[in-house]
């Protein structure tokens, strides 16, 4: 029986993150791992609520409160136990999931601090074992799945598991998608992947890197996933776009992880430089994190949308849907300057060579920036990083939506019969948390599709959405 009065002896609490003069000077991971006594105190904050409120938080349906027992008692086992009945991969969500769950933690309506969930979720993952569960018995079915990030990743073990030969595959040299070479090491140390890669290629699938699929034709399987991603990068058309120095963030970033994997030096680096990244994001962040490490002079992230407020807006995000906050993650602990509500009109520079750029105060109106007259000024660039999001899959060889992204019918299956797709080539760009519980719920559909025996967990339907005000 959990403890009622837990949140009430203990106040939420976090491990202090590793001192920011040190941690820059390397790329491993910002947070050490928990004491255990923190991890169990912090547990018991969970009331065990009759209506938990964070499984529909969690696109996964993570068993919270069951967990939050288990560790609470020490019983790291049974802890993992629970958690791996609803998600693949706790290690990258308990690393990198915005955590929408505390948001929708009953104690947030209360007036208290939530749970830390995604801390325990995390320290609990770090405990488990990676045991193979290899099928005991085969279905003689293949399935081919294109793309290897956590959507591929997770359908590919939930088939292989289910008696199914998989193939995963990848054009980039390594397994992972954009865990792998987009973010960077700071927020996920790599040999996390490396290990479910063993687990999953002794539980019977085959990887295979280095292949660009460009055509479903040339797939021989019973049936086929499209987990492509949405990498297609947006870019912008301000005058001076041409001048050297401007990069997209992905290029900057896939670059720095490549350096980290194997010491291959960035062509596009921030060392010496003063660096401008526009795009107030997930990506813009992971870019001044790298920017700071690289030896930049200084960063500037620029946001087109006003600065949120510190707190829920109960009026406009009443609890327990995901607040309009300002998100401030550990690499603005690090350094920089982020300014909001403004918008680049010009990139300056001699002799095709960026030098500046010409900013100016802006009012979003239907998603148009207009900008506020006689506010224009420059600052220093000799690097911007353009962080302003992405369009879709690049997969080529199927329809896509305006959006770019590949549709599906309500189990999972695009126009083409026999041919799947999953996580953000389907959402587009979203959250590791949805890719997996899409990546589950296609391979359910997948497996009944084969004439698989029973049916396999499937979280989310393809119209699922974030818990949002009706
Ligand atoms: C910089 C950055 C930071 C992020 N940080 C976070 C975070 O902190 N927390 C969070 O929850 N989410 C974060 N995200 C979002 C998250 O990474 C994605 O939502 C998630 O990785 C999507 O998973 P996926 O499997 O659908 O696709 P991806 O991870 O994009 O994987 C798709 C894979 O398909 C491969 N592929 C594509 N086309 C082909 C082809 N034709 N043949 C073979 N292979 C192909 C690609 O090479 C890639 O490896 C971040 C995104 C970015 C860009
Ligand atoms: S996966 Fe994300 S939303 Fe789900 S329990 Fe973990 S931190 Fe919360």
């Amino acid at each position: 029986m959990p403890d009622p009065h837990g949140f009430m002896r203990y106040d939420r609490e976090l491990p202090a993150r590793r001192p920011v003069p040190v941690r820059i000077l390397d790329w491993k991971e910002v947070y050490p791992p928990a004491a255990p006594q923190l991890v169990r105190e912090q547990a018991t904050r969970c009331m065990d609520c009759g209506i938990p409120f964070c499984h529909d938080g969690c696109p996964l349906g993570n068993r919270i409160p069951d967990w939050n027992d288990s560790a609470r008692l020490g019983d790291w086992e049974h802890a993992a136990e629970s958690l791996y009945a609803t998600n693949n991969f706790p290690e990258f969500t308990g690393r990198l999931c915005p955590a929408p769950c505390e948001a929708a933690c009953v104690l947030g309506f209360a007036g208290a601090e939530p749970v830390t969930i995604k801390q325990i979720e995390v320290s609990i993952a770090d405990r488990a074992t990676y045991e193979p569960q290899p099928a005991s018995v085969r279905s003689g079915k293949s399935v081919g799945v294109v793309g290897s990030g956590p959507a591929g990743l997770a359908a590919a073990q939930q088939l292989a598991r289910a008696g199914h030969d998989v193939v995963v595959y990848e054009r980039d040299d390594a397994v992972g998608g954009l865990l792998r070479y987009g973010i960077p090491d700071f927020k996920l140390e790599k040999h996390h992947i490396d290990r479910r890669v063993v687990q999953l290629a002794a539980e019977g699938v085959v990887f295979k890197t280095g292949v660009n699929v460009t055509s479903l034709d040339a797939l021989r399987h019973d049936a086929v996933l499209l987990a492509t991603g949405a990498l297609r990068a947006r870019d912008v058309d301000t005058p001076g776009r041409s001048l050297s120095g401007i990069h997209l963030a992905m290029d900057h970033l896939v670059q720095a992880n490549r350096f980290v994997a194997v010491g291959q030096a960035p062509a596009i680096s921030a060392e010496g430089k003063h660096v401008v990244i526009i795009g107030g994001g997930d990506t813009g962040a992971d870019c001044l994190g790298v920017a700071h490490r690289q030896g930049a002079l200084s960063v500037t992230q620029l946001d087109r949308y006003p600065l949120p407020p510190s707190a829920r807006a109960e009026e406009r995000d009443p609890w327990p849907v995901w607040p309009w906050i300002l998100r401030s993650y550990a690499a603005h602990e690090e350094g920089g300057d982020r300014v909001f509500a403004v918008a680049v009109q010009e990139f300056v520079g001699t002799e095709g060579k960026l030098t500046a750029i010409r900013i100016a105060d802006v009012v979003v109106e239907n998603r148009v920036a207009v900008p506020v007259p006689g506010t224009e000024r420059e600052i220093p660039a000799d690097l911007v990083l353009l962080a302003v999001g992405f369009e879709g899959t690049e997969f080529g060889d199927i329809p896509v939506s305006p959006r770019g992204t590949i549709d599906c019918d309500e189990d999972w299956q695009t126009t083409r019969p026999g041919v799947f797709t999953a996580g953000d080539a389907h959402r587009g760009a979203s959250l590791i948390v949805w890719a997996i519980a899409e990546g589950r719920a296609a391979a359910a559909s997948i497996h009944a599709y084969l004439g698989g025996s029973g049916s396999l967990p499937s979280p989310v339907s393809p119209a699922s959405r974030a818990l949002a005000v009706i």
